[in-house]
């Protein structure tokens, strides 16, 4: 996966980016090949890198400025709208006439995009409501309450599908407040939607499946009372040993949200190291030999922990330089790994491609862990 590139002038992209900081040209992701287009402004197409124009026009929210990807001329519309393979699971969207919403939602959809591409890349199923009823949806809410400084009314979760962002999410002082009051040492948008699509792929690829039983094996039994169980988790905290079986303490909280959790930083492993990837990178030096010179949408945990923990370090090092918290504030364990190479198989299934099976690679990776990078 190359980095991206503006297709007129070469300059280099964030992903982010509706138009060339270089060339000024309009910019459009095209998720069908992972580049982007630009626009041709004599002409009106979208041109690819090698000049040729794409069956393709901007999402219908490039017009308040939050998308830009583009929609293929095969792709379905939705009430009309030509709407991006990210826009079109939006079932409720916040009211952008309040003063702020709009700056938030764009937020918003620039965390959904890089969680969505990430889902296209491993080829996970991606059904809106309109094609299955337990395809994926989300509601971005605006919660008055909340916004005047009180306890937020509306919570971030997932309900049959249905992911609810609380839009006071997308406030970073409020993020941060509400961060310092949880005692989690990470919590952002992009982080959020990882974790609620871990619990929609949990229904939809654990649930009653050939993986339940080994899932209960291994989380723990879900049918133990979730109310009950955050409850306690909330009341109590998580136990002092939590590192052993757990990425973070909120996962010991019930195997549900265990998933959820593991889930998420199975992503966030494979989108870091693909993003590092895309760069050649590399770590050699302080006896440290370590290249992402694999797929990370394609590998196996042991592959993934292997490279993730020396690269992790080395970019916690980096943010501490900077004066900036750690990167990955988070410690890969013997029981983490177990699950993550749970989630790794599960998802290589899902997309189509032949599950890892469980080898002595992870097993080595394991032994090693303990032993400092
Ligand atoms: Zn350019
Ligand atoms: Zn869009
Ligand atoms: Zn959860």
């Amino acid at each position: 996966m190359p980095a991206y590139r503006c297709p007129h002038c070469r300059h280099l992209l964030q992903f982010e980016d509706h138009a060339c900081p270089s060339c000024a040209h309009g910019l459009g992701y095209d998720p069908a090949t992972d580049r982007f287009a630009h626009h041709d402004a004599t002409s009106g197409d979208w041109r690819d890198a090698g000049g040729g124009a794409l069956a393709a026009e901007p999402c219908a929210n490039a017009r308040f400025g939050v998308c830009n990807w583009l929609v293929g001329d095969l792709e379905p519309s939705t009430g009309g709208q030509r709407m991006c393979r990210a826009c079109r699971h939006n079932r409720v969207i916040p009211d952008l006439a309040v003063a702020g919403v709009l700056d938030r939602w764009r937020r918003i959809e620039e965390a959904k995009r890089r969680l969505i591409r990430a889902l296209i890349m491993l080829n996970l199923p991606l059904d809106t409501k309109n094609e299955r009823y337990d395809g994926l949806a989300f509601d971005f809410l605006y919660d008055s309450a909340a916004e005047m400084g009180y306890v937020p009314q509306l919570l971030t979760g997932h309900a049959g599908g249905v992911i609810t962002l609380n839009v006071i999410e997308a406030d970073d002082v409020a993020r941060e407040r509400i961060r310092h009051q949880m005692g989690e040492p990470y919590r952002t948008l992009l982080g959020h939607f990882r974790h609620e699509v871990g619990h929609h792929y949990w229904f939809r690829l654990v649930a009653g499946t050939d993986w339940h039983e080994p899932f209960r094996a291994l989380f723990g039994d879900e049918r133990a009372d979730y109310q009950a169980a955050v409850q306690a988790h909330y009341a109590s905290g998580a136990p002092a040993d939590w590192h052993d079986q757990h990425i973070s303490a909120y996962a010991a909280a019930h195997p549900w949200e265990d998933f959820a959790e593991t889930f998420a930083h199975y992503l966030h492993i494979v989108d870091t190291l693909a993003a590092i990837g895309s760069f050649g990178g590399e770590l050699d030096g302080s006896d440290i030999e370590v290249a992402v010179d694999f797929d990370p949408y394609h590998a196996d945990a042991a592959t993934l922990g292997a490279r993730w923990i020396p690269f992790s370090f080395a970019l916690n090092a980096i943010n501490r330089a900077m004066g900036q918290p750690d990167l990955y504030p988070f410690r890969l364990t013997p029981g983490v790994m177990l699950k993550l190479d749970f989630v790794a198989r599960l998802v290589a299934q899902a997309g189509g491609r032949a599950a890892p099976e469980e080898t002595s690679d992870l097993e080595a990776m394991i032994a090693t862990l303990g032993h400092g990078v």
